[in-house]
C-alpha cells in the first residue's frame, strides 16, 4: 500500500453497505486504523486490506474513538495478528479491552443470542500493547502527528483524532438511534457542540445516527474554528470490501 490518503474500507456490517467502516492510512511505518469495526466483519477487513494490497503485518497503529463492539470489537484479533500493532484509546476504555468480561456481559443483557452474529468474538488483550490517552496528547505515528481529543458524550471514554487537515471523529455526534431492526445508512445531520480548540469548518457537519457507525472523516481547513453547520459530508477515497468478501 504506497497511498498516502486516507482510505474508507465499508465493512457490510450484517451484509448492509453503508453501516460500519473504518478508515486506513499509511503513515510511512505502517498502516493506521481509524477503529476496526466488530469482529462479525473481521475478513471483509481483511478483504479491504487485500484490495490496497495490504496485509495484517502491514497494520501498526489501531486508534479507537471508543470501545464499543462496533468499533472496537476485532481490534484484540488483529493485535493477534499483527504483532507490530498496538492500540490507542481512551485511558477510560482500556482495562474493558484487556478484560472484556464486563464490557461483553452488558452487551449480552442487550443483544442477547444474537451476540455472536453481530458481533462476532471479542478477545482480551494484553496491556502491554495497549496505551491510554486522556486526550490532549500529540502521537507522533511514522510520518503522521497524531492529536488525540476528549469528546465525551456518545461515550464517557470517546475521543477524536485529528491528522493533518483531517478529523475522525468516531460517534462523537451521535445522538439517536435509527428505531430500525436492521441497520442502516446514517441519515441524521445535528449541530454538535465540539471541544474548545476543534475546527470544523463551516459547510462541513459530521454526521451520525446511533444506530450507525459510519466514521466520519472532516477535511479542515487551517485557520478556521469552529461552527459546525450542515453540508455535504467529505468524500473519500473507498474501498468496498464487502463486495471483495462476498465476490457479489
Ligand atoms: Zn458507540
Amino acid at each position: 500500500m504506497q497511498n498516502f490518503e486516507p482510505q474508507l474500507i465499508d465493512l457490510h456490517f450484517q451484509g448492509t453497505p453503508g453501516v460500519v467502516a473504518v478508515y486506513v492510512w499509511d503513515t510511512g511505518d505502517g498502516l493506521a486504523l481509524v477503529d476496526t469495526g466488530p469482529g462479525s466483519t473481521l475478513e471483509a477487513l481483511k478483504a479491504g486490506l487485500d484490495l490496497l494490497g495490504a496485509g495484517w503485518g502491514d497494520v501498526r497503529h489501531i486508534l479507537l474513538t471508543h470501545i464499543h463492539f462496533d468499533h472496537a470489537g476485532a481490534a484484540g484479533q488483529i493485535l493477534d495478528y499483527s504483532p507490530r500493532a498496538r492500540v490507542y484509546v481512551h485511558e477510560r476504555g482500556a482495562r474493558h479491552l484487556v478484560s472484556p468480561e464486563r464490557l461483553y456481559a452488558s452487551a449480552a443483557q442487550i443483544y442477547g443470542d444474537q451476540m455472536e452474529a453481530l458481533w462476532g468474538e471479542m478477545r482480551p488483550m494484553d496491556a502491554d500493547r495497549v496505551t491510554a490517552l486522556a486526550g490532549g496528547e500529540t502521537l507522533r505515528l511514522g510520518g503522521a502527528e497524531v492529536r488525540a481529543l476528549y469528546t465525551p458524550g456518545h461515550a464517557v471514554h470517546h475521543l477524536a483524532y485529528v491528522v493533518g487537515d483531517e478529523l475522525y471523529t468516531g460517534d462523537v455526534g451521535a445522538s439517536a438511534w435509527c428505531h430500525s431492526s436492521r441497520p442502516a445508512r446514517p441519515h441524521h445531520r445535528r449541530t454538535l457542540i465540539w471541544p474548545p480548540g476543534s475546527r470544523v469548518p463551516p459547510n462541513w457537519a459530521p454526521w451520525t445516527c446511533g444506530g450507525c457507525t459510519w466514521p466520519i472523516s472532516v477535511p479542515m481547513p487551517r485557520g478556521q474554528t469552529t461552527g459546525p453547520t450542515a453540508g455535504k459530508p467529505g468524500t473519500r477515497s473507498q474501498v468496498d470490501a464487502g463486495t471483495a468478501a462476498t465476490g457479489g
